[in-house]
């Protein structure tokens, strides 16, 4: 059915806010509402723009059902279910928003990094069910202050994690595809040499193929240094851990701690995590505030206006300009 407003594809449930003024510029289809074949047929051709979080799904099986389709367009910077290299081929630009969402991933960083060392949720939980009145003070924590910090993958976030480091006065080390000549910190070439030069490992490369499994045993072991030392925040994509490899260094008291906001599989999240004291868990929030995913949705709009007006687009994703 064709309408006066250019119809679109929501490939996954968007927040209230993006939803919202999509809605005021397109018809918005959504495709969890068409999962029958013959009612996706009937809209496809119609499709000339998708859009998603970062973690949207857009294989190429899903691109070539929609012969019209010139544009994704990606609410977030992750864009690691996007296959890029089936959109280059099919004349597919692909957007994402990047540098809007910097301040509140790093945030989070040092939320988890905090958390895990600090031991606040459990602090919360000690007061709560009143142990600090039964059983006197808690367990002494790590400090986190001047603690040695590595960062995998130095770009628009890890520069801004790096900040709020500094401010921490903690020295920064970085491993990244290349090193950085512009930047005061110093450069491992893998990340398992950064772990074992480090105190707290955090990981904000994107996910995908090419990161996959990059930090694994080796690089656990590592950073636990043979004495259960070390913790690692990730605030990447669950994929760029080997998550089995993490259970375990947990488990064995390889390492002492972790923070992770994402997960491998998620939002399935393995029951062993949830047993275990030395591990701080999130939903995937590190860019959910209401004024970043404002301005995510924002930005979405804009790169979905300019590809209507057949302007050039705000942020292409490198892989597709
Ligand atoms: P970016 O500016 O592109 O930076 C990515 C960094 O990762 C770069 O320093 C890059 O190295 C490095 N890198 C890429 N592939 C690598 C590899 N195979 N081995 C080692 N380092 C590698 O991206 P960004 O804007 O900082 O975002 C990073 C990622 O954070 C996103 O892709 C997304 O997956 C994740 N993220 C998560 C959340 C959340 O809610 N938790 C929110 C936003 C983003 P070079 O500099 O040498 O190229």
């Amino acid at each position: 059915m064709s309408t006066t407003k250019p119809e679109i594809l929501a490939v996954m449930p968007l927040p209230p806010y993006a939803r919202a003024q999509l809605d005021v510029h397109y018809t918005v289809h959504d495709r969890i509402h068409l999962s029958a074949p013959a009612a996706f047929a009937a809209v496809a051709p119609h499709i000339r723009a998708i859009v998603g979080s970062g973690e949207a799904k857009v294989p190429r099986e899903l691109m070539v059902q929609m012969p019209n389709l010139k544009m994704v367009s990606v609410i977030g910077v992750g864009y690691d279910g996007v296959d890029t290299a089936a959109a280059n081929e099919l004349g597919i630009q692909v957007t994402h928003t990047p540098d809007v969402l910097n301040d509140d991933v790093a945030d989070l960083a040092l939320g988890l990094m905090l958390c895990a060392a600090r031991k606040l949720p459990q602090a919360d939980q000690y007061v709560r069910q009143g142990l600090w009145a039964t059983q006197g003070a808690m367990p002494l924590a790590r400090k986190v202050s001047g603690s040695r910090v590595g960062i995998v993958g130095m770009g628009r976030i890890g520069k801004t994690i790096a900040k709020r480091c500094a401010a921490f006065d903690m020295p920064i080390s970085y491993t990244a595809r290349s090193s950085k000549a512009d930047l005061p910190f110093t450069f491992y070439a893998n990340a398992k040499e950064l772990a074992a030069n480090v105190d707290f490992l955090v990981v904000i490369t994107p996910g995908g193929a090419a990161t996959k499994g990059l930090i694994n045993a080796e690089v656990l072991a590592a950073l636990g240094k043979g004495a259960g030392e070390g913790y690692l925040v990730n605030v990447a994509r669950g994929t760029v851990i080997d998550q089995p490899a993490l259970i375990d260094a947990l488990q064995k008291g390889i390492i002492a701690g972790a923070g992770l906001d994402v997960f491998d599989g998620e939002p399935q999240v393995p029951d062993a995590f949830f047993s275990m004291a030395n591990v701080t868990l999130a939903p995937h929030v590190g860019s959910a505030t209401n004024a970043t995913r404002k301005a995510m949705a924002d930005l979405a709009l804009l790169n979905l206006a300019n590809f209507y007006a057949g302007k050039p687009l705000a942020t292409p994703v490198p892989e597709c300009r």
